[in-house]
């Protein structure tokens, strides 16, 4: 246990001044940690890597940090080569991408970073794209978890639908931690796999035509919009079969190939600089010192950006550095609204002027079943909109809001939003969650101010 200390997430939207911090260094001393907490009366929350924007991590209680529950604790294969794999909550996912290569494995989905730990990436609800491959509280098949009373249980999907243990998973799965401190997730994995990686400036108005063909058009499409141009860079990944990967890293021995390596990897630094760190960092300097020269910025930088085509191992591919600080809000919107959602950005920015050096992030990801997901039973479309750390964010994000709820949208639990549970209700099987929440942890241990905000009280009622 050590003294208590100012904490802060990685956006600087948010800051905890807990009573106590534990860093339990297994999982029994993880209960008797939340479990006399709880007896003194104080709330506990768990934290990750502080990459949430939302306070979804503040308590004035005792603050949880797992980072010594890490590492894979079992594999189960199976015939087909995918497998089973138990986690311990506290892996980040850069470190988690290691440890299944070595067993020939990986996630079958990943969002564009990894520095988060795997409990907190699931709890609020982290997505990549794909139109056929959803977000990563998707790919859990159990979890174990540490209750207010410092007990430990196990539940899955296997435990039969309607039962409470289903219940209670369907809430850990992704449930901003509301019922207890998870300290290992079992995973779905797939065989190892490469993509291909194919990025092309496209006018904005090619992708909006057809935004369903956009999607499709590739097992991973995005995009990144410049705010107040017509351009934007798409990113489409395919998976390669085994054949083709091995093909790919035939034509790169030789001379020839290697100078095409060393080319490829020149460029990646290049793009990299320009999209998202230290070009990048500087263009955002420059708007914040002169706002007027934004929109040219995003002309450049739209068209610095250039078409190029990289292969590599899925987590090289799907996740990327991001060194330059932003604040974020994302909302899931139906697909079919994107394209008018999109136009109304882009008629907000024109007539406020709005100094935004940041791209806009479209993804995609197919209908879900998880009770919080936010692509729950729709086909759905996400759109992120961004502000460097040091430009004022706020009337950006209130008009982006505005659109978003227009057009049906719901927040990603850890990016910035102004949703409550009355809002969110007609979304989410809140009065469920107030149930399974009440039976778990019925003294309201696990709870803080946003999860109060967004899904009510534990109890009956809302
Ligand atoms: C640069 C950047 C890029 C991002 N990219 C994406 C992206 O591509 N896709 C996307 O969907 N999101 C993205 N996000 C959002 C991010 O994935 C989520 O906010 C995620 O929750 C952060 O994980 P974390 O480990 O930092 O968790 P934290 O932010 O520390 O915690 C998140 C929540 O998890 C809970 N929690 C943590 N550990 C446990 C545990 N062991 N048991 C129970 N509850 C726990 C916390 O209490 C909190 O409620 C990005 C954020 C940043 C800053």
């Amino acid at each position: 246990m050590s003294e208590p200390r100012l904490w802060e997430n990685w956006g600087r939207t948010t800051a905890a001044a807990p009573a106590r911090l534990a860093v339990p260094r297994d999982e029994a001393d993880l209960s008797s940690a939340v479990a006399s907490a709880a007896r003194e009366g104080l709330h506990v929350r768990a934290v990750g890597a502080g990459h949430s924007f939302t306070p979804a991590v503040v308590t004035d209680g005792l603050l949880v940090d797992l980072q010594h529950l890490r590492g894979i604790e079992a594999v189960e294969r199976r015939h087909d080569g995918t497998a089973r794999v138990t986690v311990r909550a506290g892996t980040r996912l850069y470190h988690l991408h290691h440890l299944l290569a070595a067993h020939g494995l990986a996630m079958t989905n990943l969002g564009d970073i990894d520095r988060q730990t795997l409990a907190g990436a699931i709890a609020t609800g982290t997505h990549g794209t794909g139109a056929r491959h959803g977000g990563l509280s998707g790919q859990v098949s159990g979890l174990r978890l540490v209750g207010p009373d410092g007990a430990v249980r196990q539940v899955g999907v296997d435990a039969p639908p309607g039962s409470p243990d289903r219940e209670l998973f369907e809430l850990s799965r992704l449930g901003l931690g509301t019922t207890g401190v998870v300290s290992a997730v079992e995973l779905e994995v797939v065989p190892a796999f490469w993509l291909r990686a194919r990025e092309e400036p496209w006018p904005m108005g090619r992708v909006l035509e057809d935004v369903e063909a956009f999607a499709t058009s590739a097992d991973h499409a995005e995009l990144y919009w410049f705010p107040g141009t017509r351009r934007a860079l798409t990113m489409r990944n395919d998976r390669l079969s085994p054949d083709e990967a091995a093909d790919w890293a035939t034509g790169r021995s030789g001379l020839k190939g290697r100078l095409r390596g060393v080319r490829q990897e020149a460029r990646d630094l290049l793009d990299g600089e320009l999209l998202s760190n230290g070009v990048f960092e500087l263009a955002n300097r420059l708007a914040t010192a002169a706002p007027g020269l934004t929109r040219g910025l995003n002309r450049v930088s739209s068209r610095a950006l250039g078409a190029r085509e990289r292969v590599g191992p899925s987590y090289e591919i799907f996740c990327h550095r991001r060194r330059v600080r932003f604040r974020e809000m994302e909302y899931a919107l139906p697909r079919a609204a994107l394209a008018d959602v999109v136009r109304e950005l882009d008629a907000w920015l024109r007539r406020s002027s709005e100094p935004v050096p940041f791209p806009v992030e479209v993804r995609f990801a197919p209908p879900d079943d998880v009770w919080l997901s936010t692509a729950r039973g729709r086909e759905t479309a996400y759109v992120a909109v961004h502000q460097y750390v040091r430009m004022p964010h706020r009337r950006w994000f209130a008009a982006a809001e505005a659109v978003f709820l227009a057009a049906d949208g719901r927040p990603h639990w850890g990016k910035l939003h102004h949703r409550t549970a009355a809002d969110l209700l007609e979304h989410y099987p809140l009065h469920d969650v107030a149930r399974v929440r009440r039976t778990v942890d019925p003294d309201g241990v696990f709870r803080n101010g946003y999860t109060d905000a967004v899904l009510g009280l534990p109890g009956p009622s809302l």
